[in-house]
């Protein structure tokens, strides 16, 4: 395989450079993006004396996990610690028109987004697009060219029948045509192998001239093995993590890196005793967030059938852990790979990888596919994400959204200007630019955060001191009673339980509302876990209702809390099982009921308009 060309870059050499990710990615990665400010400081000088090419510090999800949990306001994060490391490039990932939150801004966010962020101290942008739509990072690119800082433009890196490394690289001509002064592959679920990251490089080198830096995990145990090779196509720079908070779902170890390249052409020239001393440091911080710790932050290999991203994969294991569901994991990662592919073969990477995840999740929870669809799945197969890379499965789309047409622009041509409007809605409380954005982004949970900074209320949520018994009881006091925060890919949730459904199988689905809208709707069994909470629902749904609760395998139920918006039988006709019976509104969106059963419809309980709760008989159907 090594060609000519490979063997002159071998002797020829070049000095590989490294970003370090322990203040962001590594942390994120293992610690559910919880490390505080307090906790980086201590190593401020000595990462700066490293002579790292950056460090990556800012973005992804500590922007939200800042506000959201640390009570830190992320802006100052980013002054306090370039003011602290004055003389090394500091790097932030950039979710293109997402900037570094879940959905698309208008331009004028972004662009102000961009700007205010150089001017607190970032100096490389790298912008990356999770369905590599070249559309959704023109904005920020042309932002980020504006400031002085350097536009490392991002190819997410995936495997499948639609991707190719040929494709990859043409993605990465017309990003250096769209001003790119490094190009990133951005392997966030660990995928490259050894050979592949040679020839993707290899054809990366012989047709721009930029420099190549690649981003890896060790998910699945091959990123250290991949830099080499990738190093020795010509890759120019790397990601690694100070070692005590390396490997696994985070970056490789940034020491074994530097001693594996020493004394060959490749030699970074870092000090190991200083990088040693690092290391201790972060050794010791590492203890202070155990509780974020989770089993599922190892090496597994299963990721290279699944393909879920290193913080993904640790933070859907806390969701379902938290729901009592943990013994589910296996099947959604199984999940995971039909979904994807039913969408066109998305990256799996924030916020593709949400979309995925949680479809996939409810897929399986449900105990039937696409039995209930999220807000953001039906987004996705409206094209409000971008282009997907391959041919979406059409009989899903259909489920997902009808007979509605998909959009062809880039989705943010369809945003108005939001910034003006923002500024006004805040003027009573802040006229900071900076506190203007981050209301841009999280508008609920900024609100939160300014008022108790006003207050002098902040908190930063608090640290388990000690180790947690095991057992239900705990179980119920850390779930709180109908109220909790789930995270995933580091990206957190406000969760109420809005409804329980109808018992089936010992099992009882529990309707919860996500960030005050009904938006996605878990279902989990949790009576055992929280019997106080599941009894008041259970109470306060047969309350409001005359209809009574379904118990025969003929009585039609809604999956969803809604309101009936039509009525397709009448009472005596003859209908067969999957049949759809009525139509219920609901997130927004009508969602069609069907009939479980062939038979007759015997009686007709709702009428349009009627407000309808899964547990209750909307029509009964005998069978014949
Ligand atoms: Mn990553």
């Amino acid at each position: 395989m090594p060609s000519e060309k490979s063997t002159q870059n071998a002797l020829k050499g070049h000095k590989a450079r490294i970003t370090d990710t322990i203040l962001r990615d590594s942390h994120q990665s293992l610690l559910a993006t919880r490390m505080r400010t307090e906790d980086m400081l201590p190593a401020a000088k000595m990462l700066d004396r490293v002579g790292y090419w950056s460090l990556e510090v800012w973005g992804g999800a500590t922007f939200d996990a800042c506000l959201r949990f640390l009570k830190e306001d992320p802006w100052e994060r980013l002054k306090t610690l370039r003011k602290a490391i004055p003389n090394t490039r500091l790097q932030m990932l950039l979710r293109g028109q997402n900037l570094v939150g879940y959905r698309h801004y208008s331009d004028d966010v972004v662009k102000k987004f961009v700007e205010r962020a150089a001017k607190n101290g970032i100096d490389v942008f790298r912008i990356f697009d999770a369905l590599n739509d070249l559309r959704n990072l023109e904005v920020a690119i042309r932002a980020a060219k504006e400031t002085k800082a350097m536009v490392e433009a991002t190819i997410c890196y995936t495997t499948s029948p639609v991707h190719t490394h040929e494709g990859f690289v043409e993605k990465a001509k017309k990003l250096v045509n769209m001003g790119a002064d490094t190009i990133c592959v951005k392997d966030m679920a660990g995928l490259l192998t050894p050979w592949a990251a040679y020839d993707l490089v290899a054809k990366l080198k012989a047709t721009i001239d930029v420099p190549i830096h690649i981003h890896s995990h060790g998910t699945s145990g091959l990123a250290s093995m991949s830099y080499m090779k990738a190093i020795e196509a010509g890759a120019e720079i790397i990601d690694t993590a100070i070692s005590s908070l390396s490997s696994g779902t985070s970056q490789p170890p940034t020491e074994s890196l530097v001693a594996a390249l020493r004394d060959t052409p490749y030699d970074t020239g870092l000090d190991l005793a200083l990088l040693d001393e690092i290391a201790d440091h972060f050794r010791e911080v590492r203890k202070k967030y155990k509780q974020f710790e989770s089993e599922h932050t190892a090496i597994n290999t299963k990721i290279l059938v699944s393909q879920i991203p290193g913080g993904m994969i640790s933070n859907l294991a806390n969701q379902l852990k938290e729901q009592n569901a943990l013994d589910k994991m296996t099947d959604v990662l199984d999940e995971i790979p039909q979904v994807r592919k039913e969408m066109g073969y998305p990256p799996l990477v924030t916020p593709s990888s949400q979309v995925v995840g949680t479809q996939a999740t409810l897929n399986v929870l449900m105990g039937e596919r696409y039995k209930v669809i999220t807000s953001e799945t039906r987004s996705y197969f409206k094209n409000m994400y971008g282009s997907p890379p391959g041919e979406i499965d059409e009989k899903v789309r259909k489920l997902a959204i009808g007979d509605e047409r998909p959009i062809t622009c880039r989705p943010a041509d369809l945003l108005e200007p939001e910034l003006d409007k923002l500024t006004r809605e805040l003027s009573s409380k802040t006229k900071s630019i900076d506190d203007i954005l981050t209301y841009a982004l999280f508008p609920v949970v900024a609100l939160e955060f300014f008022e108790q900074r006003e207050a002098g209320t902040l908190e930063p949520e608090p640290l388990e001191q000690t180790e947690k018994p095991e057992g239900e009881l705990q179980s119920v006091r850390h779930l709180a009673p109908s109220e909790f925060n789930v995270t995933v890919h580091g990206e957190s949730h406000n969760i109420k339980v809005a409804g329980a459904g109808h018992k089936v199988e010992g099992k009882r689905p529990f309707f919860i509302m996500v960030d005050d809208c009904l938006e996605e709707v878990v279902v989990e069994s949790l009576t055992e876990v929280l019997p106080t909470t599941a009894g008041e629902i259970e109470r306060s749904s047969v309350a409001e209702s005359s209809r009574p609760k379904a118990r025969k395998d003929g009585d039609v139920t809604t999956p969803i809390p809604g309101k009936v918006t039509s009525i397709k039988v009448t009472k005596g006709q003859s209908i067969s099982d999957g049949d759809v019976v009525l139509t219920v509104e609901a997130m927004k969106m009508e969602n069609e009921v069907h009939t479980p059963i062939s038979g007759i419809v015997k009686r007709i309980l709702v009428k349009i308009g009627d407000t309808v709760n899964p547990d209750e008989t909307l029509i009964e159907v005998e069978a014949e």
